[in-house]
């Protein structure tokens, strides 16, 4: 392919790809990264020229903000081939905005849309041969923005990197979820930054997930952090339950991501004629449901699974399953998103953003 040099963005190729020592058959999640990957900093008070590079390690000196401070913000998204080659994200405008909200919470300044927009296209066309074509798979792609200033004061850094970096990844379906409703610990609370996709909230996420999975469970279903009544979210994902023919998930808010996956599910229930309820929702509803029945289906959505069916879940030392049921939501509404993705399908929301 015959890039040429963009005046906004530097490119420097890899002399030797990487890519024929990379198994694809056997990719996992996250594990290989592509051979470039886009770097702008930030410096002297602005973003400068956006970079794409080979693959390389981060040299940072032991007083960086990001080690101390956790000033960090991330994105995580997919790129997908069609049956033509053409190369194709999913809404991929939401998660650039996304990434700049995330970032203004935590003081960090936000990146240029055109930096990210087009820094991200060119380096998908560099490394499109490193996007899988097998089903389920796609190129995931995870934007980050981190303090690279110097010095221990306890303040926002004047230095910052924005990468890019990209890596093919298997289906990531992983079977069905046993999930703990969490009492004690909280992963977000009003006024925190359980709304941004912050690197320390999911620091703070991994003891109390650790806990759950020696008691046998693979996640913690997040309730809310002031009564513990309400439930939240799944894990690093949105929550979806439905009862009776209702699919219900919670409100977006302080403590409530607002997913990208979760928005298009409700688009396409809806689309689907299946009533959508958007309200708290009572942990002492679930369990009455369970109880009475009219519980079918508990699922995640986020990019990674796109929906994680849940097949039992914890609470108060007593496990509930979820039935088998025939005609499942969350699988149709899989199939349905997907298909927009992989473009098996039309678009008739306009979530396809072709990468030319
Ligand atoms: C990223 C994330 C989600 C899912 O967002 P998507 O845009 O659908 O990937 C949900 N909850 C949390 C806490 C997240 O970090």
């Amino acid at each position: 392919m015959n890039i040429a040099v963009d005046p906004m963005i530097k490119i420097e190729k890899v002399k030797n790809s990487r890519i024929n020592d990379v198994d694809f058959d056997n990719l996992g999640f996250g594990k290989v990264l592509s051979d470039h990957m886009l770097v702008c900093d930030y410096k002297y008070g602005k973003w400068q020229q956006p970079q794409i590079v080979p693959l390389q390690n981060i040299s940072l000196d032991p007083s960086a903000k990001i080690f101390h401070y956790g000033q960090s913000v991330f994105e995580g998204m997919k790129a997908y081939k069609d049956n033509n080659g053409q190369i194709l994200l999913f809404r991929p405008l939401d998660n650039q905005k996304r990434l700049n909200i995330s970032a203004k919470r935590l003081a960090i300044p936000e990146v240029p849309e055109a930096y990210f927009m087009e820094g991200l296209k060119i380096l998908l066309k560099l490394d499109s041969d490193w996007i899988p074509t097998a089903d389920g798979s796609s190129l995931y792609i995870r934007p980050f923005i981190f303090a690279s200033g110097e010095g221990f004061h306890a303040s926002p850094s004047d230095a910052y990197k924005f990468i890019i970096s990209c890596s093919p990844s298997g289906s990531y379906f992983s079977g069905k979820i046993k999930v703990l409703i969490e009492e004690k610990y909280s992963r977000s609370a009003n006024g925190g930054v359980g709304f941004a996709k912050a690197g320390g909230n999911y620091a703070g996420q991994f003891y109390p997930t650790q806990l759950a999975v020696e008691k046998g469970y693979q996640q913690v279903i997040w309730t809310d952090d002031n009564t513990h009544e309400y439930i939240e979210e799944a894990g690093a994902m949105n929550i979806f339950i439905r009862i009776g023919d209702t699919l219900i998930t919670g409100p977006i808010s302080d403590r409530i991501l607002d997913g990208i996956t979760r928005k298009s599910v409700i688009a396409i229930a809806e689309d689907e004629g299946i009533k959508v309820e958007v309200r708290k929702i009572k942990v002492k509803e679930v369990i009455e449901a369970s109880q009475n029945e009219t519980l079918k289906e508990m699922f995640g959505a986020g990019t990674a699974a796109v929906i994680s069916p849940i097949s039992a879940f914890g609470y108060r030392d007593k496990d509930y399953d979820l039935p088998k049921i025939e005609d499942n939501y969350g699988a149709r509404i899989k199939k349905r998103i997907t298909d927009i993705q992989y473009n098996r399908a039309e678009d008739k929301f306009g979530w396809q953003y072709l990468v030319e």
